[in-house]
């Protein structure tokens, strides 16, 4: 048997941060709105129309809940893909032109619309490098970066809360402190968009509620369903959207709302809310765990314990390629991404990867968990990644699998 072909009934899912699997609690929520007798859109009038309705506040109720916001300022979506392109449509459409300030690791729902935006003239885009501001190198973007990159033309600043590559957690909230004490009038009259897709659950997102004008979210990546995410929306912000029709969602997100999908989100952020800190240790002793078990190997992670939450750990290895790697740890029944998994298919050279100088003959890979996540599944991870021989990068062999 080769080294990694030990298949095993029982894979390690170690791809949380692409999409996590449904908690159990997300199921039984939605179950009855699956049912054939819970027909109804939640606009028509009549008696099934009004419980569907219902059905869909109580959803929205809870999100506000748990996110700390009115429940007038949750809106369902797709998705962070589609919050996240609402709100720079949104504000670019409030302000042609504007000044735009965004990180090169947030995820591409924010930077290809930015770029689409700039060619066409739409926007006037700076884009911060934390390789260029983070003098040790981990991901950061400190408050001083933000500062600096403000000028009177600012309409628009983006931050992610915890980048989906890395999982470095960003000091939004310092920045927030930075600007009400250099531009006072920031906050209250310019747009702040928060990517908090990895966020939530990880780290506590609540106390950015009262500050950001907008706030991307997504289900799936909680435990709950794919396809509905939430924009949380201040309510005194109109936003004019690329979506019209039927004029849901206080007329900004045309569509008709999924009913089983809402209630699934809302269970899910419910639930990621509500253990987080209670999960917070164990999660910590998995990623320990993990970081030990691959001590004296060739692997070694790419940001310190410090700067990223403990369920998304980045690992590289030199002179290996990441693909067969990849491929060969999914034999093994070990699941994990390449780089972010929404290029997934397409890997892709990641701007933090080469910026913060990691050489391009490295496999990068990342191992992300959660709810439930057994210390069996990363040590079958350990296993695997033990096992599975590493250096030798073959050259002119791209995209080949050596193993
Ligand atoms: N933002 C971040 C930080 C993400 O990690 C992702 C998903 N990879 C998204 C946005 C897009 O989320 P969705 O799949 O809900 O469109």
């Amino acid at each position: 048997m080769a080294p990694g072909d030990h298949r095993t009934t029982h894979p390690a899912y170690l791809d949380y941060a692409a999409s996590a699997p449904l908690r159990p609690e997300v199921v039984e929520a939605m179950a009855p709105w699956l049912d054939a007798g819970h027909v109804g859109n939640p606009s028509s009038i009549h008696q099934a129309g009004r419980q569907a309705r219902i059905g869909v506040e109580d959803a929205r109720d809870l999100v506000a809940q748990a996110l700390g916001v009115h429940p007038l300022e949750v809106l369902f979506t797709s998705g962070a893909t589609e919050a996240n392109n609402m709100a720079i449509w949104g504000a670019l459409a409030e302000h042609p032109n504007a000044h735009v300030i965004a990180g090169s690791t947030d995820h591409p729902s924010i930077t290809q619309p930015l770029d689409y935006a700039q060619q066409t003239g739409r926007a006037q885009v700076s884009i911060i490098d934390p390789a260029r501001v983070d003098s040790s190198r981990c991901g950061r973007i400190e408050s001083d970066a933000v500062l600096k990159a403000v000028n009177e033309d600012t309409q628009l600043l983006i931050g992610t809360k915890v980048t989906s590559e890395m999982g470095v957690i960003q000091p939004i909230s310092d920045w927030f402190d930075a600007l009400d004490e250099c531009h006072p009038d920031f906050l209250t009259t310019k747009w702040a968009h928060v990517d908090a897709t990895q966020a939530l659950g990880r780290v506590d997102i609540r106390p950015l509620a009262k500050r950001y004008t907008s706030m991307a979210l997504s289900a799936h990546k909680v435990g709950g369903p794919q396809g509905v995410g939430v924009l949380a929306l201040h309510r005194a912000k109109q936003l004019i959207s690329p979506i019209l029709g039927g004029g849901q969602e206080r007329g900004i997100r045309s569509g008709t709302i999924p009913v089983a999908l809402v209630v699934g989100a809302a269970q899910a952020i419910v639930s990621a809310t509500q253990h987080r800190e209670q999960e917070e240790e164990r999660l910590r002793a998995l990623s320990k765990r993990l970081r030990e078990g691959l001590a004296g190997t060739d692997w070694t992670p790419t940001v310190a314990a410090r700067h990223h939450v403990p369920d998304i750990v980045h690992i590289t290895a030199p002179d290996t390629d990441t693909e067969p790697m990849v491929m060969a740890l999914d034999r093994a029944g070990v699941y994990v991404s390449a780089g972010t998994a929404c290029q997934s298919g397409a890997l892709r050279d990641s701007i933090l990867v080469q910026a913060i100088g990691i050489p391009g003959s490295s496999a990068t890979l990342r191992l992300s968990f959660g709810w439930a996540t057994t210390q069996a599944d990363i040590d079958q991870a350990i296993t695997a990644l033990r096992e599975i021989p590493t250096g030798g990068r073959p050259t002119g062999n791209m995209g080949v699998c050596v193993f």
